[in-house]
């Protein structure tokens, strides 16, 4: 397999000195503009005064990225997009799948219970937002370069604060300091693409605010992120919230982070009668309430943040509301990897044809594009062809290998690799294999590069992962699109002998492309 990086790039640094400036640069400008994140305790001490961060992991170098398909990638979000509105419209569809995993996931069933709950006295708000984000790596077969879809986030999708950030850092570096190395990088000869992360997301928020209207009530209206407690990612969701606000001048939109435990404790219901609004009473200020537009969940999309049935009535609050929710359970359903596989599922395999063409018929261009970009993705039911062979694949000691397992969770850490996908099936009972879906791994070009992590590097080989953010807002009753915009991406980087990429899980840094 063929190498992206060149033989004198990225630099090796061997030059203390020069690894020294560099690193230092680097230190400086992470905490001056914010690519940081809270520090964890190990590093921290207890910190109780709340007032450490620390720089987030970063590539000392932007990895070079195939140009064609990082076009290619930032191309097809909006139909993405479209594709998933589509998706979180057909509960029917949802409901099939759903029926599918439920039986060995009782997180997804109760989940599928809150909509079932709302839709029985029916939804107040039919506006959809989905913040999402498309994430690959790429395949390469002979010559042949071809972005092949890790998964697609719903919910919570996060980074594209710090990836705006990182993508300035490594320009500002492609200006001042890669020049200036012995083994020289003249700026002109660095392809950096503008990366609008920020302000992408910022912006599909904005359009679900304002869409939302004023309040009947006579209050103000306001944005309000569902957060976990604790959480050390903070800077990034600050720097939509910044975003939001400097987007536009004019206007001020309210930005409350509200933990999503104490969700019932600060928030109400108007009643039915009058809309079912979500009321925000800011804890600093009994004086005021605030009608919430839009409710952006950074928490919620796993079962660590429901541990007890409260806290699914706070899910259910949330649901039953006039809040624009980002995403609504149907849209956080539809990002299950359940759905990612049968779409994806060759027609040869499955006992019936892939379900994409329930959503962009054969004739349609994007059918195509769509296609292309999919990696083999199997079932684990007993009940078909596709299954019955994904189950003999899965438990074979060598046949394994060439396979990730991933149940219907979100946030890093689930899932089970090559070996260890015999050992964790002979641990679930065999009724629950339909639970997760077995997907074909992807094996992406050899890059090299250096990560600075905890103040100290990483050098070798590489895995990118690049994901691409969509904004799109809808109408769940008419299928109307009032936006739908491609909104910036994300470059993830981990050692090679990681199995797992995120970076809030630990496992990778942040990276910027240079397009090649
Ligand atoms: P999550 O929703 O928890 O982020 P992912 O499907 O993104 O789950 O899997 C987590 C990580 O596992 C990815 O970031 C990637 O590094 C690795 N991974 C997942 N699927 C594949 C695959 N098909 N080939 C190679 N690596 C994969
Ligand atoms: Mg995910
Ligand atoms: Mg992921």
């Amino acid at each position: 397999m063929s190498s992206l990086t060149g033989d004198s790039y990225p630099p090796t640094l061997d030059d203390a000195l020069e690894r020294d400036r560099l690193v230092q640069t680097i230190k400086d400008w992470t905490i001056a503009n914010g690519l940081a994140v809270r520090p964890p305790p190990a590093i921290a001490g207890n910190d109780s005064e709340g007032i450490l961060a620390m720089s987030a992991p970063v590539t000392l170098f932007p990895s070079p990225f195939p140009k064609s398909c990082f076009a290619e990638a930032e191309a097809i979000q909006t139909k993405y997009n479209e594709l998933y509105a589509r998706i979180s419209q057909d509960e029917e569809f949802l409901s099939g799948l759903v029926q599918e995993v439920a039986g060995g996931d009782e997180f997804i069933a109760n989940l599928w219970d809150i909509h079932l709950r709302v839709k029985k006295e029916g939804y107040v708000q039919n506006l959809s937002l989905g913040l999402f984000r498309s994430d690959y790596m790429v395949h390469q077969d002979g010559d042949n370069l071809q972005i092949k879809q890790v998964e697609f986030n719903t919910i919570a999708s996060s980074f594209g604060g710090l990836s705006a950030q990182i993508s300035l850092l490594h320009k500002h570096l492609a200006k001042t300091e890669y020049p200036l190395l012995k083994d020289t990088i003249p700026q002109s000869s660095i392809d950096l693409p503008t990366n609008q992360s920020a302000e992408g997301l910022a912006a599909g928020l904005a359009a679900a605010f304002h869409a939302y209207g004023k309040s009947t009530l006579g209050h103000p209206t306001c944005v309000v992120f569902l957060v976990q407690d604790g959480e050390r990612n903070v800077f990034d969701q600050r720097h939509l919230e910044y975003a939001l606000q400097s987007s536009d001048p004019d206007t001020t939109v309210p930005v409350f982070r509200l933990p999503f435990s104490q969700i019932l404790t600060h928030t109400t219901l108007a009643p039915s009668s009058r809309g079912r609004q979500l009321l925000y009473h800011p804890p600093h200020n009994p004086t005021l309430t605030f009608e919430v537009a839009v409710a952006y969940f950074r928490a919620g999309y796993g079962p660590g943040d429901y541990p007890t049935p409260t806290a699914w009535e706070a899910r259910y609050q949330i649901e039953r509301s006039a809040a624009i929710a980002c995403p609504s359970v149907l849209t956080q359903l539809a990002g299950m990897k359940k759905v990612q596989q049968v779409l994806a599922t060759p027609e040869s395999v499955a006992s019936t044809p892939s379900a994409l063409r329930r959503f962009v018929s054969d004739d349609d261009m994007s059918h195509a594009a769509l296609w292309k970009t999919f990696t083999n993705i199997y079932p684990l039911d007993n009940a078909t062809p596709a299954g019955r062979e994904a189950r003999r694949l899965a438990a074979d000691a060598e046949e394994c290998k060439k396979y990730v397992m991933k149940p219907q969770r979100e946030g890093g850490g689930n899932n089970f690799y090559k070996t260890a996908i015999p050992q964790q099936l002979k641990e679930i009972p065999e009724a629950h294999w339909g639970s997760y879906i077995l997907m074909e791994l992807i094996t992406p070009p050899p890059v090299v590069n250096t990560i600075l992590r905890n103040g100290a590097l990483e050098h070798g080989g590489v895995i990118c992962e690049l994901g691409v953010y969509g904004t799109c807002l809808w109408d769940q009753a008419t299928g109307e699109v009032l936006r739908n915009e491609e909104s910036g991406y994300l470059l993830r980087t981990k050692g090679d002998q990681s199995e797992e990429g995120g970076v809030a899980a630990g496992y990778g840094c942040m990276d910027s492309c240079r397009l090649v």
